[in-house]
């Protein structure tokens, strides 16, 4: 059976990221990607990046991916990159088990981080299986990793940062944004996003949603009502969109099943999207060696994602004896930088959520 210091599963921007302070530290690492690239959500991610200079700020979400893989090329000694490899398990005596190109493969790590990031929520309603209605991911690696057109006439459901990001890409691509809908009384992604789209002609209405998808063998119209503030429709406000094309950007929930495998201890928090793992300051759960990082450990951006890869990398090391003078240093960076993305009003949430998980 394979051994190695760390494994690493899922190369997005949180995997990456604690892949080369591991790395960096002198421990052997095995990044485990089950896409043929590496890079994760980054990959779909055409606009520059907020945040600050240490996060790449300014920067495209693309190449922030391609910054993090020329990183981790300077430890090439140490570091093995599986892609087109899905972890399927991770077992009590340490064991993880993997299928890559039809093989099943098994690896004995010292210590595991698991950065698989999130799954995309969804939304129940008649006809929701029509071919024509996407989640905002596959609209985004249509457009931006592939150059196809998703439709012509598309209705955006959900105003968050996605929804609002996802719109106006679809205009600079040529498609027609017949209007975005949420079902909360406020817009919940940034103002200058929002702006953005209201100059360019594009409605936004809060307190709506969807009630019905028509069409015969693909999307065609769909009925939208109003909310009331119980979140219930209001009788006779209902109103038909001709759209080809329905974009679901409703929220992420972490994608945690190893968690759940291994025996972790997981909490229902709303605030990080929905069950998340309890774990410490240095990012490792309830269940010894196996640590977290990113959308996984509650959703948020990848500016966090990469700085908590960073910080779990790092202590991962650290725990098997790899770690120089600067370690400390290292680490309280990485800690005040969280502390600092997490405050203003978004941060607030984020902190609450994880007022309940962290020991
Ligand atoms: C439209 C959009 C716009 C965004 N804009 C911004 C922005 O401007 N600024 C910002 O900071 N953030 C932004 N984000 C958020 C950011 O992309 C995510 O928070 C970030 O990618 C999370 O990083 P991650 O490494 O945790 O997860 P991901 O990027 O999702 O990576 C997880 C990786 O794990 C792999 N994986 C999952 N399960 C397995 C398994 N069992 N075996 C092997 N591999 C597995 C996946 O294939 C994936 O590559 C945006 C997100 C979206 C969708």
């Amino acid at each position: 059976m394979k051994m190695t210091d760390i494994a690493i599963v899922g190369g997005g921007p949180a995997g990456l990221s604690a892949a080369i302070t591991a790395a960096a530290s002198g421990a052997k690492v095995t990044v485990i990607e089950r896409d043929d690239h590496l890079g994760g959500q980054l990959r779909k991610q055409t606009h520059m990046f907020f945040g600050s200079k240490k996060q790449y700020a300014s920067t495209r979400g693309i190449d922030i991916a391609g910054i993090l893989q020329e990183q981790l090329k300077e430890y090439q000694d140490r570091v093995e990159v599986l892609t087109d490899a899905t972890v399927l398990g991770i077992y009590e005596d340490g064991v993880l088990t993997m299928e890559q190109s039809d093989k099943y493969m098994k690896l004995k790590p010292h210590k595991v981080i698991v950065a698989t990031g999130a799954s995309e929520k969804f939304l129940a309603f008649p006809n929701n299986d029509l071919p024509g209605i996407y989640g905002a991911g596959a609209v985004q690696t249509l457009m931006n990793v592939y150059g196809v057109k998703p439709g012509n006439n598309v209705l955006m459901v959900g105003a968050g940062n996605i929804g609002l990001i996802v719109s106006y890409q679809l205009m600079q691509a040529g498609v027609n944004v017949k209007a975005i809908i949420d079902a909360a009384p406020k817009i919940g992604g940034y103002l200058v996003h929002a702006s953005k789209i209201r100059r360019m002609g594009i409605p936004i209405l809060t307190s709506h949603t969807v009630k019905y998808a028509h069409g015969k063998d693909s999307l065609e119209r769909v009925t939208i009502c109003k909310l009331d503030e119980k979140w219930q429709p209001i009788p006779c406000t209902e109103q038909d969109i001709e759209a080809d094309v329905m974009c679901i950007s409703v929220g992420l929930s972490p994608l945690a099943e190893l968690l759940w495998q291994i025996g972790c201890k997981m909490v229902f928090v709303p605030e990080l999207g929905g069950h998340v793992p309890l774990r410490n300051e240095n990012m490792e759960t309830s269940v010894n060696g196996i640590y977290i990082a990113g959308d996984v450990a509650g959703i948020e951006e990848a500016s966090s994602a990469m700085v908590e890869g960073r910080l779990a990398g790092l202590c991962a090391a650290k725990s098997l004896g790899y770690y120089n003078e600067s370690y400390e240093e290292m680490r309280s960076d990485c800690l005040e930088q969280l502390n600092s993305l997490r405050s203003g009003p978004v941060g607030e949430k984020i902190l609450t959520g994880l007022s309940k998980v962290t020991a």
